[in-house]
């Protein structure tokens, strides 16, 4: 059987080969050699070509020498007569189609700029995401890493009819699985079949439609690979690691749907490469794990209301689906969508009206486990369009239960209620925002169902700590009021409980190592003035963390003997991080840029860098995209000092931290703080200048540079010196 799909799979590979070649040699002349190439936003260059050949492509001239190597992966079609061809043969063709592939598509981003939307969902006017920029990889591939996302499934084709393919994205949804789709059968694509039956598709849906094109496929095979390299620290051109990572950690598998061309055979057999099995609908051969040994390979002829289990059979997937009893689906796939203009039903919140949520312990005789009440109007009394105002009061009995948890657990409401399907929810505390779109409405989604969520998922997720949990939603006016001042009164004092507290006046720190699964030495040491680099835990979450999980990623730290006071190092911490690190990492400064600064993971929400011309720093968050005056931007950033290493000059940090005394306090802190993206400024704009009148310097933050005063030293110093910013003044930075 084998051999059938070696000989298509060589022949497929020949004629890609063959394509990519000519529109090269068609470009060659009219662009030059000295062109500059690659796809968007990336520092990983052709990802494929560059994970497996560990070559750095920038310009079309780098490119010829991928066409011979590709050649030289086929065997020469005078041999076929002679040979029967087997998988090693199959293997090398389809990676020369990946390689090609990768080619034909930097062309095409050169010749057909506009082809495609280079965002995260499409336009109305354009379906074709393209690649997946570095934000994009960063930010979903800590799903796969975390366990959030298990894998992906690639669609080639289309259904047979789109319901059929509205059916199998929802099984694959239903198991939190990205759903990457390239190519397309008889004209049509799964990506158009999902439009057709108004289901979102892009990034946030988990639904990415990548291209029309059988070659869009190395825009997933070019994601894991990213993966493996800037989660999993394998070194580029390590060709036997990446497929190796690949095949262990990212579960991932081919669906073809459709007539399987040799074009699609060449395509499978590169996937093949990366320990990807192949599950068709259409009756090809196969290669069960009988013949392989191990797993599966190849499937086929698989009915489509059974062949998303026999995917996950094949990948060896176990998932774990929970029901929760409500009338729309359920699973961190919907937390992305969006509902918009003639598709609310009911919004709550967001300025329209007043939305709270707010999580308080009670005693145990006080809460009646499972109980939702919702005073005031239901769904069912108001018409589509209506906005109310929303109190949602979780109430949490439990023996182990304590104050301390309660904004723990309130900050899950966001996520949970955005898990379900046809609900959008923003935001926090008093500034939550909910819409529920007519979809769910017409499926009897109701109010309290909100409710009936957060009590199965609280008691799931936290079962240590929560006994018994009641939900009060209200929706008429003078009760979201009267909650809001309650919940507001709460905010009050649990706020400055953190902000008042030093690193001076504990003598414990907490350890986070939860990012060590794909930066196995990075450690963070969170402080009551430091929080975690990625804004998710401070010194407080940790340690409620630590008490509800004692064997959890956040552990006790004993700061020990204190080493250096301005530089933030302490023999206890020091200790910790050279066993945590395993070894890698021997001590670090918590509080200075330059001398050895704390290790990056990868999920760091900004990255500060030092300007050495303008004698200060500068910092820049993850959704800024432009450029920086470090002359570089935040993802090429984010690859320079990711992975668990430790890079004098530069640091992650959160942006909660920035306003936190102990930031950069070994250079001297905000002070050297001379250039920040307006939308960050804007962001922290409150704290901020609340540490910096502490610090007698008012009007800090508009002393300070961004994007509109400049993207270079040299542009923004005339600026500072302009407003007399007080880093200017300060000993030299280097
Ligand atoms: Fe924990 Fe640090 Fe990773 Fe955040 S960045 S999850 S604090 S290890
Ligand atoms: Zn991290």
């Amino acid at each position: 059987m084998s051999e059938i799909i070696a000989s298509a799979a060589i022949r497929g590979a020949r004629s890609i080969v063959e394509r990519a070649d000519k529109e090269y040699s068609d470009a060659l002349p009219r662009w030059g050699a000295a062109q500059a190439v690659g796809f968007p936003n990336t520092a990983y260059y052709l990802p494929i070509i560059y994970a497996i050949l560990g070559l750095q492509i920038n310009t079309l001239g780098d490119i010829a020498p991928v066409l011979e190597h590709c050649k030289r992966l086929l065997p020469p079609p005078e041999n076929d007569a002679a040979s029967s061809y087997g998988i090693p043969q199959a293997l090398d063709a389809g990676m020369a189609a990946l390689f090609a592939e990768e080619i034909i598509e930097t062309l095409r981003y050169m010749i057909t700029p506009s082809f495609y939307t280079k965002t995260e969902s499409p336009t109305d006017a354009n379906l074709w995401l393209g690649a997946a920029d570095d934000v994009i990889l960063r930010r979903r591939g800590v799903e796969f890493v975390d366990g959030s996302a298990p894998g992906f499934a690639t669609i080639l084709g289309a259904a047979p009819s789109k319901d059929i393919a509205a059916a199998i994205a929802a099984e694959l949804q239903r198991r939190n699985l990205y759903i990457f789709m390239c190519g397309e059968d008889h004209g049509i694509s799964f990506s158009e079949q999902l439009r057709q039956e108004d289901i979102q598709v892009g990034w946030p849906s988990r639904l990415v439609p990548f291209g029309p094109d059988i070659s869009s496929v190395v825009f997933a095979i070019g994601f894991a690979v990213r993966v493996a390299m800037s989660l999993g620290g394998i070194k580029p051109g390590d060709a036997k690691a990446n497929m190796l990572y690949n095949k262990e950690r990212v579960f991932a598998f081919a669906m073809p749907l459709g007539e399987v061309t040799d074009e699609w055979y060449a395509n499978a057999a590169g996937a093949i490469n990366f320990g990807f099995p192949i599950i068709a609908d259409s009756l090809i051969p196969e290669i069960l794990a009988s013949d392989a040994g191990g797993n599966d390979i190849v499937v086929s002829n698989v009915p489509h209301d059974k062949i998303v289990a026999r995917a996950l059979d094949a990948r060896g997937l176990k998932i774990n689906v929970t029901t929760i009893p409500i009338p729309v689906a359920y699973g961190p796939a919907y937390e992305g969508e969006r509902i918009r203009g003639d598709d609310i039903y009911l919004e709550c919140g967001g300025g329209r009206t007043q939305m709270v949520e707010w999580c308080t312990s009670r005693q145990m005789d006080e809460v009646d486990d499972g109980k939702i009440e919702v005073i005031g109007p239901e769904l069912s009394d108001i018409s589509a369009g209506t906005k109310l105002p929303l109190a949602i009061v979780v109430e949490v009995a439990g023996r182990q239960m304590q104050e301390d948890y309660e904004p723990i657990l309130e900050r899950q409401i966001h996520h949970l209620i955005n898990y379900a399907h046809g609900i959008m929810h923003l935001g926090q505390r008093d500034i939550a925002w909910l819409r529920v779109g007519k979809q769910a409405a017409e499926k009897g989604f109701a109010i309290r169902h909100l409710g009936v969520i957060l009590h199965a998922k609280l008691h799931q997720d936290f079962e240590r700590i929560v006994d018994k949990l009641q939900v009060k939603i209200y929706t008429d006016n003078d009760h979201v009021q009267r909650i809001t001042a309650l919940a507001r009164a709460v905010y009050a004092v649990r706020d400055p409980r953190i902000d008042s507290m030093t690193d001076e006046t504990t003598d414990t720190y907490y350890s986070c190592t939860l990012c060590q699964s794909f930066a196995p030495s990075h450690v963070c040491i969170v402080s009551p003035e430091r929080a975690g680099l990625c804004g998710s835990y401070n010194w407080m979450d940790c340690k409620a963390s630590h008490e509800i999980n004692p064997n959890g990623p956040n552990q006790p730290v004993r700061k020990g003997e204190l080493i250096d006071p301005r530089l933030g190092q302490w023999q206890g911490v020091n200790a910790f991080i050279m066993k945590a690190s395993r070894g890698n990492i021997s001590s670090y400064n918590s509080y200075s840029i330059i001398a050895d600064p704390a290790t990056a993971c990868g999920c760091m929400e900004c990255i500060a860098a030092i300007l050495p011309l303008c004698n200060g720093i500068m910092t820049v968050n993850r959704d800024f995209t432009g450029m920086t005056p470090s002359g570089m931007k935040f993802t090429t950033l984010a690859s320079t000092i990711g992975g668990g290493s430790s890079t004098p000059g530069f640091i992650g940090h959160s942006k909660y931290n920035i306003a936190q005394r102990k930031y950069l306090s070994a250079e001297g802190g905000i002070v050297r703080l001379v250039w920040m993206p307006k939308m960050l400024k804007d962001e922290i704009r409150e704290r901020f200048n609340a540490r910096a009148a502490e610090i007698g310097i008012p009007d800090l933050l508009e002393r300070i540079a961004d994007e509109s005063i400049g993207i270079t030293e040299e542009e923004i110093l005339p600026f500072l010196t302009d407003k007399a910013h007080p880093a200017l003044t300060m000993e030299s930075i280097m």
